[in-house]
C-alpha cells in the first residue's frame, strides 16, 4: 500500500506527540518524587524543599531541606542531593545526571549544579524573589563553569508553589 505524502507527516506527528507525552510523564515522575521530599522536609519544620537526582535512568540520591535541622547554612536541598549523588558515583562530575527540584534554585545551588557537571536541571515553582534560575539572576546562562546545563522551569508547578504557600501559611498562623 502506498503512503501518502499527508499520511507520512501525520504519522510523524503522532509520534512526536507520542515521545513529547512520555517525556513529561518522565519528568513528572521524578518531580512528585522529589515533593515527597519536600513533605519530608515540611514535616521538620523545614520550607520544604526537595530534590532528586537521576542518572543513566536511575535515582541516585533524594534529599530535602535540612537547613534548621543541621543549623547549616549551605544545607539546601539540591546541595546535600548533589553530596549524596558524588559520594555514590565516586566522583565529582556527575556527568549525563538530572536534578529535579521542587523550587527554583539559589544562585548558591545553580552554581553547585554547573559545578557538579549536572546536564539537565527542572524545577517546579519560580522563586520570584531569590530564584537564580530566570527569575531574579540568571546564573546557568552565562556560569563560566565551563558547562552548559538545560533549564526548564514550571515541571508541575502549582503542586510545588502550593507546598511551599501551605508552609508558610500555617507557620503564619501558629504565630498569630
Ligand atoms: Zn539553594
Amino acid at each position: 500500500m502506498k503512503i501518502t505524502r499527508s499520511e507520512k507527516y501525520q504519522r510523524k506527528r503522532a509520534e512526536r506527540a507520542a515521545l513529547e507525552k512520555a517525556e513529561k510523564k518522565r519528568v513528572e515522575k521524578y518531580m512528585k518524587m522529589a515533593i515527597r521530599q519536600a513533605r519530608l522536609a515540611g514535616k521538620k519544620g523545614e520550607v520544604p524543599v526537595g530534590a532528586v537526582i537521576v542518572k543513566d535512568g536511575a535515582v541516585i540520591s533524594r534529599a530535602h531541606n535540612l537547613r534548621e535541622s543541621k543549623r547549616i547554612a549551605t544545607a539546601h536541598a539540591e546541595i546535600l542531593a548533589i553530596e549524596k549523588a558524588c559520594r555514590k558515583v565516586g566522583d565529582w562530575r556527575l556527568t549525563n545526571a538530572e536534578m529535579f527540584v521542587t523550587l527554583e534554585p539559589c544562585s548558591m545551588c545553580a552554581g553547585a549544579v554547573a559545578n557538579a557537571r549536572i546536564k539537565s536541571l527542572y524545577f517546579g515553582a519560580y522563586e520570584r524573589k531569590g530564584g537564580a534560575c530566570g527569575s531574579v539572576h540568571n546564573v546557568l546562562e552565562n556560569t563560566g563553569l565551563n558547562s552548559n546545563v538545560n533549564v526548564t522551569g514550571g515541571v508541575l508547578e502549582e503542586e510545588c508553589s502550593s507546598a511551599i504557600t501551605a508552609f508558610f501559611e500555617n507557620k503564619r498562623n501558629k504565630i498569630t
